[in-house]
């Protein structure tokens, strides 16, 4: 705080709205039939949370900010589809150029290898999109760029179906999907939901719990 202004506030705010600006928004959580690819390539139990009892990141999500922004320049993709029988699953790449789908990626380091859900969130977006070939782009702050190319793979675009149905039907019968434990567990804000289990019932000292009298 800095006279009377709380800048951390102030920012924190800005922050929030940038980030409601720039992603996606689900208008209907409930809806069975509307799923986004996004929901299906990570751990589809969070997604949920998200959908029906979501805790806020406040701003941390920074990647999606960039995404966001990217997509609302004028050479950024618009938000496609793919039918699945009676359900829509929608995704949106970075931009697309050359016929060639981008998404770009936030990260500390330069990774080894491209994470698995991004590899399924870029080849699920050359299916919706019907190109064949993608890129990943991963920057870090101090400007070092890795980039990994692929083609399109339909067994992998086959997963992504598979479990989009299966999200759509834990929608339908109002069930938490199980856990899915991954490095995102460290990360994610639902991880006390998951693995720490609120104690029940009154606290008792020590002295209590061997019926010390000796006082
Ligand atoms: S802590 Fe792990 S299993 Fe639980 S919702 Fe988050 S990512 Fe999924």
């Amino acid at each position: 705080m800095m006279g009377d202004k709380d800048y951390k506030q102030t920012i924190n705010s800005a922050l929030d709205v940038l980030t409601k600006e720039t992603t996606q928004q689900i208008s209907e959580p409930a809806n069975k039939n509307e799923i986004f690819l996004h929901e299906v390539t990570r751990c589809m139990r969070r997604s949920y949370f998200d959908r029906f009892d979501a805790i806020e990141t406040s701003g941390k999500e920074f990647e999606r900010v960039l995404g966001g922004l990217i997509r609302k320049l004028p050479y950024g993709a618009k938000l496609g589809e793919f039918a699945i029988d009676e359900i829509r699953l929608k995704g949106q790449a970075d931009m697309i150029v050359d016929d060639i789908v981008i998404i770009f990626k936030t990260v500390k380091e330069p990774p080894e290898n491209p994470s698995a859900s991004d590899v399924l969130y870029l080849n699920g977006c050359m299916w919706i999109f019907d190109k064949t070939e993608g890129v990943i782009v991963y920057m870090t702050g101090d400007g070092t760029e890795t980039s990994f190319a692929l083609y399109r793979e339909k067994k992998m675009f086959e997963e992504v179906i598979r479990r989009v149905r299966v999200f759509s039907n834990l929608i339908s019968d109002k069930k938490v999907p199980i856990l899915e434990p991954s490095g995102e567990c460290s990360s994610c804000q639902y991880y006390e939901r998951c693995y720490i289990k609120k104690r029940e019932g009154k606290q008792i000292t020590i002295s209590e719990l061997f019926g010390s009298k000796n006082k």
